[in-house]
């Protein structure tokens, strides 16, 4: 099988395996126990947030463990939303992942939060002045994710901060696809609270993390035994916690290696699909894009179809997002972009990642033209 679907997940890495199997044996401790076991557990706790801390550019203490990109989502949102001094108003963008567009909805439903939306241009990006232009001091929060999950378009993460910051609003951006791939700094990026999750990056599915700037305050939204900090109660996870922190450590020594040997794999494989497929359109930004991401639309098929076809010649891939898999809607992101629904519904996400390789794509290219072929012959 040639596995082109990173951006769903990634299986989890050997060292990372191997780094958390002392906690879901022999030191199985509750890290809140206060006898040895339980103190051994806290201590790595200790020690893996520290490491996510150092990536962040962060103190330990603005680091909290979650169940995911979704939870860390939702934390940041409704945290910071429910927990601000002031305000009632969200400045987001159509094409954010569901865990914040709901997490907005949520507010504006039970809270009267209002939510407004940054516009996208035919890539996927918004433009930095259009939030200069209506953002204001009274304004709750803005949330602009750093990557697309879709077509990988990559946000001006940087200058966005920058204008939230001159009016001192707090800015949230979903780094659950960036992280791996560019740099999770948030204090060099300027950002208030940034979320990502470990299955993206080798680390196993069910742990994520938040960073939220020490003085912006925030409503926790699980209650209970008040672990870390008060933010998030409920025993910790500590053998992902450390293995969150180990492949994050792997990806940042990997990073710039990785990232060139990635993109000139991408390059590649767009050119041949472009060449091969006729009337096939590149979507997301060609520039501004993840390392590993190459989402198409190719006219006059469905997506789902080339995806079975695909799957048929030992391709896996996505027509979307993992979590709308499946789903005969038009992807919420295409729409956005501008794309008609029809055209939309024509997607096909291919995703990489450490473990592709030339050889792989190579044949996935040929395998992309068969598809489409076959599908199209099959539609006339
Ligand atoms: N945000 C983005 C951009 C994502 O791509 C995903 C998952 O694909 C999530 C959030 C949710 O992360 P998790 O699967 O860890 O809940």
């Amino acid at each position: 099988m040639i596995y082109l679907d990173a951006a769903a997940t990634t299986p989890v890495r050997r060292e990372v395996l191997e780094a958390m199997w002392p906690y879901l044996t022999g030191d199985f401790g509750n890290p809140s126990s206060t006898h040895s076991l339980g103190e051994r557990a806290a201590r790595a706790l200790a020690d893996a947030r520290a490491r996510v801390a150092r990536h962040l550019g962060a103190r330990a203490s603005e680091v909290t463990f979650t169940s995911g990109g979704t939870e860390a989502d939702n934390l940041a949102v409704k945290g910071i939303a429910l927990g601000a001094p002031r305000g009632r108003h969200i400045i987001t963008t159509p094409i954010e992942h569901e865990a914040v567009l709901e997490s907005c909805d949520y507010l504006r439903r039970h809270h009267g939060f209002r939510i407004s939306f940054l516009g996208v241009d035919h890539t996927g990006r918004v433009d930095p002045d259009e939030l200069a232009a209506r953002l204001s001091s009274d304004d709750t929060l803005v949330s602009v994710m750093y990557a697309n999950n879709e077509v990988g378009s990559i946000q001006p993460v940087a200058e966005l901060a920058a204008i939230a910051r001159a009016v001192k609003v707090p800015l949230h951006t979903d780094a659950v696809q960036a992280a791996g791939w560019l740099t999770l700094d948030a204090r060099a990026l300027g950002v208030d609270a940034l979320s990502f999750s470990g299955h993206k990056l080798g680390a196993p599915k069910g742990v994520g993390a938040l960073f939220v700037r020490g003085r912006v305050p925030l409503e926790p939204l699980m209650h209970g035994g008040g672990q870390e900090r008060g933010a998030r109660s409920g025993t910790e996870n500590v053998a992902a916690a450390v293995g969150l922190a180990l492949a994050l450590d792997l990806a940042a020594a990997e990073r710039e290696t990785q990232a060139a040997r990635v993109t000139a794999l991408r390059d590649g494989f767009v050119g041949e699909v472009l060449r091969r497929v006729p009337e096939a359109e590149l979507t997301g930004h060609p520039v501004h894009r993840l390392p590993g991401s190459a989402s198409f639309c190719f006219d006059g098929v469905s997506g789902e179809a080339v995806l079975l076809e695909l799957e048929r010649a030992g391709v896996v891939c996505s027509s979307g997002s993992a979590c709308a898999a499946g789903s005969d809607e038009p992807s919420h992101v295409l729409l956005a972009a501008g794309f008609p629904p029809e055209r939309a519904l024509t997607a096909v996400r291919f995703t990489f990642g450490g473990e592709s390789t030339e050889a792989d794509l190579a044949a996935a290219a040929t395998a992309v033209e068969a598809a489409v072929g076959a599908v199209r012959s099959l539609a006339r």
